[in-house]
């Protein structure tokens, strides 16, 4: 592979990096991260597509960097990193590296903060914490529910029992990134005093011996080292593996899972974007066409291709680093003590929420079309194996899709914007009483009666058990 040694790199220069928001130690972090993964991550990547096998090399790499728990507090031995500093981290893995791994660090690192936002006088979850990187465990948010796509925050097929040893604990999950890989996942159920209220949710910690994975199974277009998959949970585990306590699941989600996904996302789909540009770059800036004695890269076309899809990334990648400095500014660095002192403040969702959702959709976006024009402007060469850009291009499509996808995420930004938040209906609990009556309208007589009847049936237990 090309060497990146200074006058061999050959990708968009360092012009184009955001550099201000970094600061010193964050610029010497990345420069020692881009050198594992030229050396490590890239290589593996090439291979791992190949063969669909699990990055495990590059993740003991991460965990040699003291990357693994980077989003945990310094308290327990991590390095208590900002937002900045994790946009920043996973963008540079993905470009520079490989997305699968940026996938399964993205994942990892979200249920590494779901347990420090709960960490404080929990002793197994603190002793977890200490041990991620200098034991290299990896660990996976296992979210999504097969009923409910991509409304990953909505577990139908899911529930929690308060037994006499600790929690009886039962859930599906579709899809969860490092399954049968992992040595611990943090998953959410509906609470143990569920009532069909949806939105009563609880975090659970599992060890990897409690969960039924679905190791090598994964056969996907791309991501192909991530290996996503169904999880399987039927197990019974001590009282202290609840995450926070019962109900505290929705919480866990508006103010740490959501907000730091969205960053992770934004970080790892630029840097996804933009390794397709530095990919293209290198072939269009070699390849000449001998007929008129220019290369690929003088053609007004091609620049003016560039061009675009450069400014695209660039308005997702300030975005998100704009964003990620607010954070900043919200949570004094990311300082977990804010919800130890008082574990109900909302410095992220109180007003970041939406700031958050659309990270994830720009960055998502930018990262599906880049890869599809730098593929036109390398003409038939983009099209083959070894330019690495197809790999590049399977793998991006990934993010658009990941919940919550991008459809949802924009139908949700537009509700929010035309009606106010609380217009947005997470757990499908709010009537439509203008489309109900609309359609009730539309019944002749027999078929409301038809309605009435069902309605007084259902209602007459309730009635009868209140008298
Ligand atoms: C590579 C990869 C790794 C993943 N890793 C994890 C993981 O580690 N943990 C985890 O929990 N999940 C993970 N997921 C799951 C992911 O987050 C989504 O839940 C999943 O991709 C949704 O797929 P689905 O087929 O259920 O889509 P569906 O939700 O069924 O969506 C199908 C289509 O319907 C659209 N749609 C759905 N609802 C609406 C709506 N209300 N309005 C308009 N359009 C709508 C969608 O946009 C989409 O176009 C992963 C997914 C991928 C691809």
């Amino acid at each position: 592979m090309t060497s990146w040694e200074p006058g061999n790199y050959y990708g968009l220069s360092a012009d184009f990096d955001p550099d201000w928001f970094l600061t010193e130690e964050q610029k010497q972090l990345r420069e020692e991260l881009i050198e594992v993964c030229r050396t490590i991550l890239r290589p593996n990547a090439i291979e791992t597509d190949k063969n669909n096998t699990y990055p495990r090399e590059n993740i003991e790499a991460l965990a040699k960097l003291r990357l693994l728990a980077a989003v945990a507090p310094k308290e327990y031995g991590c390095r208590g990193e900002n937002h900045v500093g994790l946009l920043m981290i996973s963008e540079t893995i993905a470009r520079y590296g490989c997305p699968s791994t940026a996938l399964i660090y993205m994942m990892h690192s979200v249920a590494v903060a779901a347990l420090a936002y709960r960490a404080k006088g929990n002793k197994e979850i603190e002793s977890l914490l200490r041990r991620i990187d200098p034991e290299c465990l990896i660990g996976s948010a296992s979210y999504t529910d097969p009923e409910t796509g991509g409304h990953f925050w909505y577990p139908k097929m899911s529930g929690a029992e308060r037994v006499e040893d600790g929690w009886h604990v039962h859930k599906k999950a579709a899809w969860t990134t490092s399954s049968g890989y992992a040595d611990w996942y943090v998953s959410q159920t509906t609470s143990p005093d569920f009532d069909g209220d949806y939105g009563n949710l609880s975090v659970f910690l599992f060890y990897k011996d409690e969960v039924k994975g679905s190791a090598g199974k994964w056969d996907a277009m791309g991501m192909h080292a991530n290996q996503s998959g169904p999880v399987e949970i039927d197990t019974t585990i001590p009282l202290d593996r609840i995450v926070g306590w019962p109900g505290d699941g929705a919480m866990s989600n508006d103010e740490i899972v959501d907000p730091l996904a969205m960053i992770y996302f934004a970080g790892a789909y630029n840097g996804v974007g933009l390794a397709s540009i530095d990919l293209a770059k290198r072939h269009v800036t070699r390849k000449a066409h001998a007929q008129y004695g220019r290369r690929v890269a003088d053609y007004p076309t091609i620049q003016d291709t560039f061009g675009r899809v450069i400014m695209d990334g660039q308005s997702s990648r300030l975005y998100a680093y704009a964003l990620a400095q607010a954070l900043d500014a919200a949570t004094d660095n990311n300082n977990w003590d804010i919800y130890y002192k008082d574990p109900k403040a909302t410095p992220r969702s109180s007003k970041f929420t939406t700031w958050c959702f659309e990270a994830k959709f720009l960055a998502t976006r930018f990262a599906f079309e880049a890869p599809d024009k730098m593929l036109q402007a390398c003409g038939g060469r983009g099209y083959m194996r070894d330019l690495e850009l197809e790999r590049i291009l399977r793998d991006a499509k990934a993010g658009w899709i990941m919940g919550p996808s991008n459809e949802i995420t924009a139908q949700l930004v537009g509700k929010w914007g035309l009606f106010g938040n609380e217009a947005i209906d997470w757990w499908n609990q709010k009537v439509d009483e203008p489309v109900l009556m609309n359609e009730l309208g539309k019944l002749d007589e027999e078929g409301k009666q038809r309605i009435i009847d069902k309605l007084t049936s259902e209602l007459a237990p309730k009635k009868e058990a209140a008298e």
